[in-house]
């Protein structure tokens, strides 16, 4: 307990709320909701950017590999319209074949080593149709049978195009010089005569150069997006912390209305109550871990405050109230509380303080009152107090005994003539 009637944002929901508050996360509770929004913020920010890397880096890269092949197929058709006379020739039967005479190789190598580089082809192969090698710009692999390739066993069947990437460690390009750490789509052709399928090209396309652009694309895709996400989500978040500051601040003006007596601005019953109560399970918990705590009650009622009413009229009574619970508050320490415990009584709880020093307290509150009459509407209205005073006693878990002890005590003083402590 902290003050003696100023609301503090203290919530008034009870202990056991409270620490649960301040342990784990309150889905009613602004901060921790916006916190929780941020998180999410955060996260989707990093989603977002995976996914669409993700994405780029294969739209990037299958547009890079549909490139390739329509390059690919490009230049085997031409190829094959500009070379006919020297792939081709008519089998015994009369029908054209892929086929390439050895003399031949020497000028058609020469040939391709111009033509081919500007597309960045580095290799090709003719096939015939018995999966033969039967043209390679490198002639160590002219004349093999190629029989368990799958991707040409389909292109010669169907006469689909079949591309695919490969990285590959080391390859010769077309003047026999190794290249290392390349990217290559391979694309498998057919070689057609009208409708019938004689043989098939494959094609080595370099695409590492794409392959290196592939990150910067990625770099400044990814920039872009960060810079439309952090705005947009920024923009949301700072909304939300605008929108939860204004439910804190309104939540803090109800929990501030809630817990005062709007007469007097001490604390209304219902907020001292839960108050007690929070101290009782404070208590309850020290003694468990053997440190000792008292609490002790002042009961305060004005003496005779029917007969103010009916002198000097309700409103005259309502500002004495309020001057009445003003002077209390001032004969109160810092971490006492007093509030409003009923119509013109109110409840002063004082922690950690012996009967003794409690009673000390009652009394300073009764001078306080009885020093000098209340100036209302130019009227000077005496008035006078009496007080119960009691101190909860060890062990006890309840406050209402305690209470009840302060009650009879202020009866007492009542009964002994008002204007004094009992206790
Ligand atoms: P006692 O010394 O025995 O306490 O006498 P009392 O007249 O103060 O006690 P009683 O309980 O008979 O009367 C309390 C009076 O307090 C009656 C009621 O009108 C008045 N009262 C209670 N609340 C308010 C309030 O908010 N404003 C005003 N003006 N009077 C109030
Ligand atoms: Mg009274
Ligand atoms: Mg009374």
């Amino acid at each position: 307990m902290d003050t003696n009637g100023t609301v503090t944002p203290a919530p008034a929901a009870g202990p056991v709320s409270t620490l649960a508050q301040a342990s784990s996360f309150d889905k009613h509770n602004p901060s921790h909701l916006l916190k929780l929004f941020g998180a999410i913020c955060a996260v989707s920010i990093i989603v977002i950017l995976l996914l669409a890397g993700y994405g780029v880096h294969r739209i990037y890269s299958n547009e890079k590999i549909r490139d390739a092949e329509q390059d690919a197929v490009a230049v085997g058709q031409a190829i094959f319209v500009q070379e006919r006379k020297v792939l081709s020739s008519l089998d015994s039967g009369g029908r054209e074949r892929i086929h390439v005479k050895r003399e031949d190789f020497e000028a058609l190598d020469e040939r391709m080593r111009n033509y081919l580089p500007p597309f960045n082809v580095y290799k090709i192969k003719a096939y015939s149709r018995d999966k033969t090698i039967v043209y390679s710009t490198d002639h160590s692999i002219i004349g093999k049978v190629d029989s368990d390739n799958s991707r040409l066993d389909r292109v010669l069947r169907l006469g689909e195009v079949d591309s695919k990437l490969q990285s590959k460690d080391k390859v010769a390009d077309l003047e026999g010089e190794m290249r290392f750490n390349v990217d290559v789509v391979e694309t498998y052709l057919p070689i057609k005569t009208g409708d019938t399928i004689i043989g098939s090209f494959e094609v080595y396309s370099d695409v590492t150069l794409a392959r290196d652009q592939v990150p910067k694309v990625l770099a400044s895709s990814a920039a872009v997006l960060f810079t439309v996400l952090v705005v947009v989500f920024g923009g949301l978040y700072m909304l939300m912390r605008k929108g939860a500051s204004w439910l804190e601040q309104a939540q803090d003006q109800l929990r501030a209305l809630a817990a005062i007596d709007m007469l007097t601005g001490v604390f209304n019953r219902r907020y001292l109550m839960s108050r007690i109560q929070e101290e009782y399970s404070r208590m309850s918990r020290d003694r468990r871990r053997a440190v000792k705590h008292c609490l002790s009650f002042v009961m305060v009622d004005i003496d005779h405050f029917k007969a103010v009413n009916d002198a000097y009229g309700h409103l005259v009574g309502d500002e004495i109230l309020r001057q009445v619970s003003a002077r209390l508050k001032g004969g109160l320490r810092a971490h006492d509380v007093i509030g409003r415990y009923g119509g013109e009584e109110f409840l002063a709880t004082l922690p950690n303080t012996e009967l003794k020093e409690a009673k000390e307290v009652a009394e300073r509150m009764r001078q306080a009152i009885r020093t000098a009459p209340f100036n209302v509407h130019g009227a000077a209205v005496k008035v006078t107090v009496s007080a119960g005073v009691a101190r909860s006693e060890n062990g006890e878990e309840e406050m209402l005994p305690a209470l009840r002890r302060a009650d009879e005590n202020l009866y007492r003083a009542k009964n002994t003539g008002r204007d004094r402590v009992c206790g």
